[in-house]
């Protein structure tokens, strides 16, 4: 399988060859093309210069050309590659390159073939043009140029046109090579962050939890998945310690009761005790107040570990919340406390039998932690939904225990909620449920006079 970085590389540097040699064949067709015509025009303008300077050498005395000066042009014409004839309107040839210098017309007619055809791929002929020669209107004669077409470059021109052809090959290998260069360094931008992220990965999934990569990137994506590698390292070791904590939270919780229950047990099977009935039933309770405990941790795992499914239905909350006080007045009636509901109807979407819980739970706790007085419940309007406030006129939570009630097994007085049966899940319970219906739960408290619990939910869940 081809890696990464080999792949980048590749990709990256084929496309920019690609371009490069299209923009170059494009370059060297337009300059050739172009070139091409300004030759063409060029040997036009030629052509009709040669006709004027012949014609300028006209001497009307002899009715002829001066021969001489007619020589030296002809001839310089020749070394440019026109090789000339000049005829008497008669017919009869005046002056002809060939015949003066028959050697040298093939010679330069010879080279630029080759030039043409060798060096450029222009396969051409010779070309025959005549001109007219005038002289005050009058036809004094016929200029015949002969060249090579259907045109030619000079050696000036053709060097200059294979000096372009080769500074643009020249041009499109360094580009080429750059591009290498600069795909080799941009796949290993990309592939090291990434590489590093999957072995990290595997460090992750061989139970390395510590490992962090870094994520300092520029690049959005490489930082979001070095960010993510580090959230599922820490969320996998937070989640292996809320584990092991809970473990060793239950088995603290269970280890108590146990061994009471066990000391008791063995001591009225050792004949220690009389197997009474206060004794069993006390046993009894104690067992009963274990099974509550394992409920409630069961229930608080699903919660903790989000595998709680909330089946919503729209319910008016003061019903639910007039039932839940109806169940606790025989307590309160048994510790001469008084439960005032503050009611008005209040529609909402949420889960019933959560929401119950979590309210029997913050009553709950008010009854317990209240010697004299009342419990209140209220419902008040807050935007978009409804805040329950729970006030107990109690013992209040000490500044120090507040910031804790909420954790799991938390008590604010170990031995006095020994004696209230209470474990310190019953807020986390609580908590767990109202998160989970996107609302908040909250407490204030003055010692001695008593705590206010509130719990916001939107109407609509
Ligand atoms: P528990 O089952 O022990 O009551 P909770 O999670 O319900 O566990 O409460 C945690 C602790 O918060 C309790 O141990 C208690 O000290 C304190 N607490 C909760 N509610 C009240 C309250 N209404 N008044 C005083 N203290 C409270």
């Amino acid at each position: 399988m081809i890696n990464l970085k080999s792949r980048l590389i590749l990709t990256y540097a084929l496309f920019v060859s690609a371009a490069l040699m299209v923009v170059t064949i494009s370059i060297n067709q337009c300059t050739g093309t172009l070139f091409e015509s300004l030759v063409r025009e060029t040997i036009k303008e030629r052509g009709q210069e040669i006709v004027r300077s012949v014609a300028d050498i006209y001497n009307p005395r002899i009715n002829g050309f001066d021969v001489i000066t007619m020589e030296a042009i002809g001839m310089h014409f020749v070394h440019e590659g026109y090789i000339i004839t000049v005829e008497s309107p008669e017919g009869e040839t005046l002056w002809d390159a060939r015949s003066m210098d028959m050697q040298h017309c093939v010679a330069v007619l010879n080279d630029i073939t080759s030039r043409m055809e060798e060096r450029h791929q222009i396969q051409g002929s010779l070309q025959y043009t005549a001109y007219p020669l005038l002289y005050q209107n009058t036809t004094i004669g016929t200029l015949t140029i002969e060249s090579y077409g259907p045109f030619f470059y000079s050696e000036g021109e053709s060097r200059f046109l294979s000096g372009v052809n080769r500074l643009l090959f020249i041009a499109g290998l360094v580009f080429t090579v750059l591009s290498v260069f600069i795909s080799t360094f941009l796949a290993a931008a990309i592939a090291k962050p990434i590489l590093k992220a999957s072995e990290a990965a595997h460090c992750i999934a061989g139970g390395n939890r510590n490992i962090r990569v870094f994520d300092g990137y520029k690049t959005k994506e490489l930082q979001e998945l070095a960010c993510s590698i580090n959230t599922l390292a820490k969320e996998l070791a937070e989640g292996e310690r809320r584990q092991k904590q809970l473990t060793s939270d239950i088995a603290h919780e269970l280890r108590t009761p146990l061994t009471c229950l066990q000391g008791n047990v063995e001591a009225m099977i050792d004949g220690i005790w009389e197997p009474t009935t206060e004794r069993l039933m006390s046993c009894h309770e104690e067992i009963t107040r274990l099974s509550r405990l394992v409920q409630d941790i069961n229930l608080l795992t699903n919660l903790e570990w989000e595998h709680l499914t909330l089946h919503k239905t729209s319910f008016d909350l003061a019903k639910l919340l007039q039932l839940v006080g109806e169940q606790f007045q025989s307590p309160a009636y048994e510790k001469g406390l008084a439960i005032i509901l503050r009611l008005t109807p209040s529609l909402i979407v949420a889960d019933y039998d959560r929401l119950k819980q979590v309210f029997i739970n913050l009553l709950a706790n008010g009854i317990k932690y209240t010697d004299a007085g009342a419990v209140t419940i209220t419902i008040l309007p807050i935007p978009l939904g409804w805040e329950v406030g729970i006030a107990d006129t109690g013992a209040g939570i000490s500044e120090r225990d507040l910031p804790h009630i909420f954790e799991r097994f938390y008590r604010s007085d170990k031995s006095r909620n020994r004696g209230t049966g209470g474990a310190g899940i019953g807020l986390t319970i609580a908590q767990a449920i109202v998160t989970a219906h996107g609302g908040t739960i909250s407490v204030t408290s003055e010692p001695g006079s008593g705590s206010v619990f509130r719990v916001a939910l939107a109407a609509e869940g």
